[in-house]
């Protein structure tokens, strides 16, 4: 169903819902000024995400020289929060989501305030050692982690592709780059969380990364309702419930606030 009554078709159905699943992608952060990847003018017009597959960081000490400041780049614009993160972290603060199943890198909804937050591609909050020589597509790491800010500053000191303190080996972002397998354990929670659910709220992507796609395929083929907020069609829009066309930062506060609030949206 296409909505005629964005706000409040969707407030009507988060009102019937006790657990409430959220699954994000890029978009639901393009109004904290992070680009997605067709933004006009983002970070994806100067790098080209095929540049930093898995191998091409392991085998060139120049591509990690320029996944770090590309790295650089995006944090120097100190992203926060916007009005659709922080309604998510309502939510689940009043018990009606049980949490957000992201494809995002920028830690956005723990910096809202959500509590269950299941990263399937990891987090740029972090860097971690990926080992000497690791195996196509998989992390070999010895376990060293640190936050993003440390590698920042050992690039500062002059290190300009640090090496890992405890055994020299590789790091790298605490990312899923192309051609990296997902973490050990990311789909399971992803799937965990989504299995537990009575609404999946699908927000902000463009349904077409695989295998995260998948997960809310899934969901609505079993049965549960599944509900787009997209400001252009998705593959999955014939399986959804209700499919909302609108910026998430402008539909989704206002169908939250009115459904906590317990009064009627338009
Ligand atoms: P995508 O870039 O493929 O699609 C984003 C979708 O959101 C598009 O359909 C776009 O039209 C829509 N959109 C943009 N702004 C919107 C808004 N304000 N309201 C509603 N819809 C909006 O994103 P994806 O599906 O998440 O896949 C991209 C991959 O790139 C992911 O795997 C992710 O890991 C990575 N990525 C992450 C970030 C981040 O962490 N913020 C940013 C760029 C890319």
């Amino acid at each position: 169903m296409r909505d005629r009554r964005p706000v409040g078709d969707l407030a009507a159905l988060l009102g019937r819902c006790s657990a409430v699943a959220a699954f994000t992608g890029a978009g639901i952060s393009t109004e904290s000024g992070i680009p997605d990847f067709r933004s006009p003018g983002g970070v994806w017009t100067r790098y080209d995400p095929r540049d930093f597959t898995f191998s091409k960081y392991v085998g060139s000490r120049d591509v990690r020289l320029r996944a770090w400041a590309m790295r650089r780049e995006f944090w120097a614009t100190e992203p926060r929060p916007n009005a659709a993160h922080l309604a998510l972290a309502r939510l689940e603060a009043a018990g009606r989501s049980i949490g957000v199943v992201t494809q995002n890198i920028d830690g956005l909804h723990q910096a809202a305030g959500s509590a269950t937050v299941a990263e399937l591609h990891g987090t740029s909050r972090e860097v971690m050692c990926i080992g000497a020589a690791p195996r196509v597509g998989t992390p070999d790491g010895c376990g060293f982690r640190a936050s993003t800010r440390w590698a920042f500053d050992r690039i500062d000191g002059g290190e300009g592709d640090p090496a890992c303190p405890s055994c020299g080996g590789l790091v790298k972002s605490a990312t899923v780059s192309f051609g990296q397998n997902l973490f050990p354990g990311a789909l399971e929670a992803a799937v965990d969380l989504l299995a537990r659910a009575d609404l999946v709220l699908a927000i902000g992507s463009s349904l077409q990364v695989h295998p995260a796609a998948g997960l809310p395929a899934a969901a609505a083929r079993r049965g549960v309702p599944l509900v787009i907020l997209n400001d252009e069609p998705t593959p999955l829009d014939v399986l959804a419930t209700l499919v909302v066309r609108g910026r998430a930062g402008a539909v989704l506060p206002p169908a939250v606030d009115g459904v906590l609030a317990g009064r009627p949206v338009a």
